[in-house]
């Protein structure tokens, strides 16, 4: 349920409902929006009915949420969220660019994919140190040595960072060390892990799983905001179909339905969801057009020699050029998108 707070609604008028909605056991989340107050009950409706809340000084209405995620649904908060993470804003006017390599694996390398990240515009360094690879013979990443590499790239490059996180352990490891957590999409479902990114306070970039539909992409990212942790990004990575030319299908047609049904940000992945390195600057247009809040682009000073994802991965050029080309995009289309 949504308790729409009246504009003039006073603070201990907040107080009156949040206590009333624990007492029946219920963990009232207020969101604060640019017009109003409203706060997000969610859990048995006959309860809450139970409590006649619309009496209540200050409440103007209570409004049951239709859809099965609640906190992230826009029923629940018209205004889209905005999510720092450090200097980058993700949701607002200007789309965020992610960029990096898919595993860090050395300084060098990592060192030299931030500096020319942040020379193209990009704003977060993504690196991977705990890679999730099909199989087991592959490189897993260099796990807390990696980490402590992302943290050197940041301080001098200035740039957050973004790494996976795959389990509990890891997760503790990487809060240490990074601005934001990535959930990957063989994780999407790991409820456990999606809980205890909840607890945490950092950003989480929530990929879409391999075959998820929408409704269960959104229903993780329910329950990372339900734990406590409402800065949630979306990122659309591709799905698995029978096409066997890409990597996987990138479902574009995602990024405007979902803003439409939640108030997070939406970026796409065009690296993984296309794994073709020529068709990452077209996707890019085509994501950005459709009112994609940012991209997250896998980049290597020299994808040759890459140990993971090198044929997918743009060169520090190939990223200079792409930004231009968004920048020059994101004129001509502003306004377009949800
Ligand atoms: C990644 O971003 O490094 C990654 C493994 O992506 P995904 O989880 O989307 O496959
Ligand atoms: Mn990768």
């Amino acid at each position: 349920m949504v308790i729409v707070m009246d504009v003039g609604a006073r603070e201990q008028d907040i107080v009156v409902v949040m206590n009333k909605l624990e007492k029946i056991g219920f963990q009232g989340h207020l969101i604060r929006g640019v017009n109003r107050i409203v706060i997000g009950a969610v859990g048995d409706r006959t309860a809450i009915n139970s409590l006649n809340l619309e009496v209540l000084p200050g409440v103007e209405k209570v409004v049951p949420i239709m859809q099965p995620f609640k906190l992230v649904s826009r029923e629940i908060r018209n205004d889209s969220t905005l999510i720092k993470v450090k200097n980058a804003v993700i949701g607002g006017e200007q789309p965020v660019v992610i960029a990096g390599p898919c595993a860090v694996e050395s300084r060098d390398q990592l060192l030299t994919a931030a500096r020319r990240a942040a020379a193209a515009g990009a704003t977060i360094l993504r690196g991977g140190t705990f890679k999730p690879r099909t199989s087991p013979y592959s490189f897993q990443g260099l796990q807390e040595e990696g980490l402590m590499l992302m943290s050197a790239a940041a301080k001098e490059s200035g740039l957050a960072t973004v790494t996976e996180v795959i389990d509990e352990w890891s997760l503790e490891l990487a809060l240490g060390y990074v601005d934001m957590v990535q959930v990957g999409a063989r994780n999407m479902q790991n409820f456990k892990l999606l809980q205890a990114v909840g607890r945490c306070q950092k950003p989480v970039l929530l990929k879409r799983g391999l075959s998820a539909t929408i409704e269960e992409w959104l229903m993780a990212a329910e329950y990372v905001v339900s734990e406590g942790n409402p800065s949630v990004v979306l990122c659309e990575r591709g799905i698995r179909t029978f096409e066997k030319y890409t990597r996987n299908t990138l479902d574009l047609s995602a990024v405007p339905l979902v803003k439409g049904l939640t108030h997070l940000p939406v970026i796409v992945d065009p690296s993984h969801a296309t794994g073709k390195r020529e068709l990452v600057a077209p996707m890019s247009m085509a994501a950005i057009a459709a009112g994609a809040d940012g991209l997250l682009v896998e980049m290597h000073p020299d994808p040759q020699r890459a140990l993971c994802d090198g044929h997918q991965s743009l060169s520090p050029d190939e990223l200079d050029t792409l930004m231009l080309r968004i920048a020059n995009l994101k004129a001509a289309v502003s306004g377009v998108g949800a």
